[in-house]
């Protein structure tokens, strides 16, 4: 089968969809084609997102993009008549090193500039705030209560009806094999079933993204690596509403549920990649450590579910979003942990430069050409 297009987005998660959105927002009259290699739409890493919103990072950009974002996610639910269920509950993280404790006061520096309320707190006030947070070794932590939490799968799905609604088309089961280019442009893309010609495609195949660009020729260093998620039952002693906690120096996070369903993990940051979402039992032990050493009520807790997702990294940090050495070929991958909570942005900025027009902000710095080969890191907080 032969189809024409005047845009083709590769992947059907929350980035995908929000780029298919803010384009056909912008211009009702393109045709747009999202093909997603599986069954139904959202399958990827959007799926295994546990939902956090933060304004505090250590790159100015990255605060940036939260600020572009935050704003969709106050109105999504109303706009996209679907529910995202965002709450404003705060950020809090605690260290007990001296650098780590000079990056927050930064962070807070940072954020007050810019109007954003954050604060330094002591361990005093963290134990008064949060009892079960263990304090005695620790030197303090900061808190922004503008940060949040929203249902990821409900923001890809309002993303998603709405695209429907405006006439974008999303194929799925249909896996992108080849990008077709001729002269250095863009022609479309090549799957088992159908060809699509199109001048511009967007990439944004989650942790797909460096294999779906090596296909046109294009070496990304962004690469897969898998993030567990420990899933526990509530316990009385951690209520619903706390901010998501993360202990920076073993990058320790707790995120409780509306219904206090605890959602633990961070402690993997020296996994390898690998595209499979498999469950590593080894990983178990030093979880525990690190999640009791911080929060010694967990022991108590009672681990329902331990499920394994992907998250695209690249060697900065950074997230990838541009055009390509191919004209007509952009990517927008790469965003880490972070590539939920700045999809609204990401597809807004995309939509940008699709159609020529000034982006929000300056995006050089994300550019697909800025790599040297090097080992994908972590992102500067976790
Ligand atoms: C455990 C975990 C917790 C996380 N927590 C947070 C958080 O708190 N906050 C936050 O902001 N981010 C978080 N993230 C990161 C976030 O989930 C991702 O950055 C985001 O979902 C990426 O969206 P995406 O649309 O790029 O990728 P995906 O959702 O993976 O979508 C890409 C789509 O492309 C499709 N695809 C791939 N190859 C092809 C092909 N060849 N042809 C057609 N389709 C293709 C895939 O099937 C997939 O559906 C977390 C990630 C994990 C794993």
């Amino acid at each position: 089968m032969a189809l024409t297009s005047d845009v083709v987005v590769i992947g059907a998660g929350v980035i995908g969809l929000s780029t298919a959105y803010h384009l056909t927002r912008k211009n009702k009259n393109l045709r747009i084609i999202v093909v997603e290699k599986e069954k139904f739409h959202g399958a990827g890493s959007t799926a295994q997102c546990t939902g956090g919103i933060r304004h505090q990072f250590t790159n100015p950009l990255n605060i940036q993009l939260t600020q572009i974002s935050y704003p969709y996610f106050l109105r999504f639910a109303a706009e996209m008549q679907y529910p995202i269920y965002f709450r404003k509950r705060g950020y809090l993280f605690v260290t007990t090193q001296e650098s780590r404790m000079q990056s927050l006061a930064e962070i807070v520096h940072q954020l007050e500039s810019r109007d954003i309320p954050a604060e330094l707190i002591d361990p005093e006030e963290i134990a008064s705030r949060y009892p079960f947070i263990k304090t005695g070794d620790l030197l303090g932590g900061s808190y922004c209560p503008l940060d949040a939490y929203a249902d990821p799968y409900g923001v890809m799905e309002g993303y998603y009806r709405q695209c429907r609604r405006m006439n974008v088309e999303v194929i799925c089961n249909t896996g992108v094999e080849s990008i077709i280019t001729r002269n250095g442009e863009v022609k479309g893309v090549r799957a088992k079933q159908v060809e699509i010609s199109a001048p511009v495609v967007i990439n944004a195949a989650g942790p797909h993204l460096h294999l779906v660009a090596r296909t046109a020729g294009i070496h990304l260093p962004a690469a897969p690596y898998r993030r567990q998620v420990y899933v526990c039952a509530p316990l009385q002693q951690i209520p619903a509403g706390i901010p998501l906690v993360v202990d920076m120096d073993t990058g320790f996070y707790v995120h409780a549920e509306k219904n206090g369903i605890l959602l633990l993990g961070g402690t993997d940051r020296d996994s390898s990649p690998g595209l499979e979402p498999v469950v590593d039992r080894s990983r178990l032990l030093p979880f525990i450590e690190a999640a009791t050493a911080r929060i010694p009520i967990l022991e108590d807790a009672q681990v329902t579910r331990i499920y394994t997702g992907i998250r695209s990294l690249t060697p900065d940090g950074l997230g990838i979003l541009g055009e390509t050495g191919v004209k007509g070929f952009y990517c927008a991958g790469g965003f880490g942990g972070n590539g939920f909570m700045h999809a609204p942005a990401i597809g807004l900025i995309t939509a940008c430069l699709v159609l020529g027009e000034k982006p929000p902000l300056d995006v050089t710095p994300l550019s697909p050409g800025r790599f040297i080969n090097s080992r994908p890191g972590e992102n500067a907080l976790f």
